[in-house]
């Protein structure tokens, strides 16, 4: 049960599994070799030796126990690159082959421009140092260039890898989020950011608001010009309220002409301005092909130690009430949870 909770973690979490395999290699591969360094009486490497192998098995537990693989990865890819020059100087060519699997490791580990810079690094210190030191690292300088072309050329190569392999991530966590017709965020992100707000407010008291907006009499755009026509309005919707809100604010549609806006750090009368605000502009911009378009808007703030589902729901109820007291109006609910209505001529 709980081995098979460890590699559902493991299975889920490149970062962590690469972690912990190179924690492993670290582990595996230098422990016997500080033991018998520290039995030869060379106290210097054994010790140093020592600490990577303890400071390996820190990095990993700290990945394991909190989560975060980022701090862990880049200490990790620093330890082994200076083990790695330091092993190569002290061994010559034998040395050398380490700095390979090295190279994809700090791929792996950071972003591709931390990694390249890092790696670049290494090479750099190697070729330096058996600038000053001939003999001491490569046998010939045929054999030093034949090494700098084939690690820059594994360098580079990787880098093209890594990066596109970023990009195509970004785009796909982009559209993860993202409503393809208006470029707002989906009902996927919504739900994480709710979250997120929700857990922010318990742990630091951040005030969160939403405003539910629902446009008014959608459908009859829809039946008398056209589903296209229809889009177009919902488009020039979300560019009117996108240009009209605070940075910090999110939009997220959340059905089919129905939409949510999170004010962070918002109270009452906060929630209260910025609805009467995006209402005004609406009124003064949003076209139909048949005119003007409105929208009834139903707001709430996110109450101490509630679930963000209860905000939502009176968030939803005031719309409701909204859309019953004739339309193009604003109704928020109060603190205290009764709605206050608001209408705008
Ligand atoms: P109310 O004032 O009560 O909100 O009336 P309404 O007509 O706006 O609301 P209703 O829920 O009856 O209709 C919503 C319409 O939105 C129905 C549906 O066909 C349309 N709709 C949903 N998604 C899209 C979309 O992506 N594009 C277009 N053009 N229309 C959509
Ligand atoms: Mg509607
Ligand atoms: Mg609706």
């Amino acid at each position: 049960m709980r081995i098979s909770r460890l590699l559902r973690r493991l299975r889920k979490d490149f970062q962590l599994s690469i972690i912990t395999l190179m924690g492993l290699f670290g582990v595996l591969g230098i422990s016997p070799y500080a033991v018998y360094r520290l039995l030869e009486g060379n106290y210097l490497v054994g010790i140093a030796d020592s600490v990577i192998v303890l400071s390996t098995v820190f990095a990993v537990v700290y990945a394991w126990r909190t989560g975060d693989t980022v701090k862990p990865g880049t200490y990790l890819a620093v330890i082994f690159s200076i083990a790695a020059t330091l092993i190569a100087i002290n061994l010559g060519i034998n040395g050398l082959f380490w700095l390979y699997p090295l190279i994809l490791f700090n791929f792996f580990m950071t972003d591709p421009g931390k990694a390249l810079i890092n790696v670049s690094g290494i090479v750099a210190a190697l070729i330096g140092y058996a600038h000053f030191n001939p003999g001491a690292v490569f046998e010939s300088d045929y054999q030093m260039v034949s090494f700098l072309v084939t690690s820059l050329m594994a360098c580079v190569l990787t880098f093209i890898f890594a990066y596109r392999t970023r990009s195509q991530n970004d785009q796909l966590q982009q559209l993860a989020i993202q409503d393809p017709l208006t470029g707002a965020r989906n009902r996927r992100a919504m739900n994480e950011e709710l979250r997120i707000a929700s857990a922010l407010q318990r742990r630091h008291g951040n005030g969160y608001g939403v405003l539910a907006m629902d446009l008014d009499h959608f459908k009859q755009i829809n039946d008398s010009y056209g589903h296209q026509a229809g889009d177009q309005v919902l488009i020039q919707f979300v560019e009117l309220i996108k240009s009209s809100s605070r940075k910090e604010d999110r939009l997220f549609r959340f059905g089919g002409e129905e939409f949510l806006l999170l004010l962070p750090n918002t109270d009452q009368s906060g929630l209260q301005a910025a609805a009467e605000h995006l209402q005004v502009q609406v009124n003064a911009e949003l076209r139909g092909p048949g005119g003007p378009v409105t929208m009834s808007v139903g707001g709430a703030l996110l109450r101490r130690d509630e679930h963000w589902e209860a905000m939502l729901q009176r968030a939803d109820e005031c719309l409701y009430q909204a859309k019953s007291s004739g339309r193009n109006c604003i109704i928020i609910a109060d603190e205290a949870g009764a709605p206050q209505q608001q209408t705008v001529d």
